[in-house]
């Protein structure tokens, strides 16, 4: 921290991008104060929901996601950056220094601020969706969160990318049988998963299917409104059919985590922090954005990140060149 209390680096978020950013800070003597978020907010991002990371270098024999995400974090601590597990409730950008206030009232006063907030699986939007995810009664966005409860019955995954198939492919290791619901007949996943899919002989296939509805019944102590099956729409012909299912996992992609900074920044036309050329910054000076809120192409945990080493040694020379 500076003097009157302000600090050179706030970082917001954690996962790779903003582990990293803090640990360049901090080896940087920039003593960064993180915020690494709370519930609803994941500590530690998407990789903390993820199981067997095999595509992370360093570890041939791959490592688990929280796993990784806690050696990072100690690695951050190491060199001095400082972690809050608390959200931030909003921030202005129209002063300076920046001031962020914490979701208990803490206000912080920064003359940088790294935004890591990564981002959030997108749901269907069909009803009773979000009802069904919250109470835990056959809807998920996160196969390796709840997959194990859904033991010998029989299962859907929604979407063509790589999660779909990567939850898929987890999915089998507890369901009966897994089938994969694809909009399309092509997929957007590389040809190594769709291939890993394919032939794994529990995964079945309804293509050119959408879900139109959830079915439920009533059931359970609590009387909760339980999948028992979904209503695909065939999106060529129109045609509906009901297919039972005592799990639906939703896998169609993300959105980058940007309510707090909606009045001050610039977004691409997928809702991502616009950052300027090659680096971290956005268009306000000081305030730098990295990893999946602002990389809707590779969204990788390396490319996460990479750019948080981009926006801490972007952070470090605007701070140098301020005399800060
Ligand atoms: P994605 O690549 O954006 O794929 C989303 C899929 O969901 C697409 O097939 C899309 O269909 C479908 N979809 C989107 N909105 C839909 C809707 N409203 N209803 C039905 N279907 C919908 O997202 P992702 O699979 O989460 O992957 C994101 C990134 O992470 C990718 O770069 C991927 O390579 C990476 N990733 C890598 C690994 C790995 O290497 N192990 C694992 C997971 C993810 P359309 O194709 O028709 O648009």
């Amino acid at each position: 921290m500076t003097d009157n209390n302000i600090e050179k680096v706030l970082i917001i978020g954690s996962g790779p991008a903003g582990w990293t950013a803090a640990l360049y800070t901090a080896r940087a003597t920039l003593t960064p104060l993180v915020y690494e978020g709370s519930a609803p907010n994941l500590p530690g991002g998407q990789l903390m929901i993820t199981s067997d990371v095999e595509n992370y270098p360093g570890f041939p024999e791959g490592v688990l996601g929280p796993e990784l995400m806690e050696k990072f974090k100690a690695q951050a601590e190491r060199f001095g950056a400082r972690v809050v597990t608390e959200n931030i409730a909003s921030v202005d950008f129209n002063q300076r220094p920046f001031v962020a206030t914490s979701e208990s009232g803490t206000e912080i006063k920064a003359h940088t601020v790294i935004i890591a907030t990564g981002a959030n699986a997108k749901l269907l939007g069909i009803d009773k969706e979000k009802e069904i995810i919250a109470s835990g009664a056959g809807v998920s966005a996160c196969a390796t969160c709840d997959g194990a409860f859904y033991k010998d019955v029989d299962v859907a995954v929604v979407g063509g990318g790589d999660s779909a198939m990567e939850e898929a492919n987890f999915l089998t290791r507890y369901a009966k049988s897994v089938t994969i619901i694809h909009r399309r007949e092509g997929f957007r996943a590389s040809k190594i998963m769709v291939d890993r899919a394919q032939n794994n002989p529990k995964i079945k296939w309804e293509l050119n299917q959408e879900v139109a509805e959830l079915l439920t019944e009533k059931q359970g102590i609590m009387n909760n409104d339980t999948l028992v099956a979904v209503k695909t729409k065939n999106t060529q012909t129109g045609e509906e059919k009901e297919i039972p299912f005592q799990g639906l996992f939703v896998a169609i992609g993300h959105s980058p985590t940007t309510g707090l900074f909606k009045d001050y920044l610039s977004f691409d036309d997928k809702g991502y922090i616009k950052t300027l050329g090659q680096s971290a910054k956005t268009e306000i000076e000081g305030v730098f954005a990295c990893g999946d809120v602002q990389d809707s192409y590779y969204r990788q945990a390396i490319t996460a990140s990479g750019s948080g080493c981009m926006a801490a040694i972007d952070a470090e020379r605007y701070l140098e060149g301020k005399g800060l």
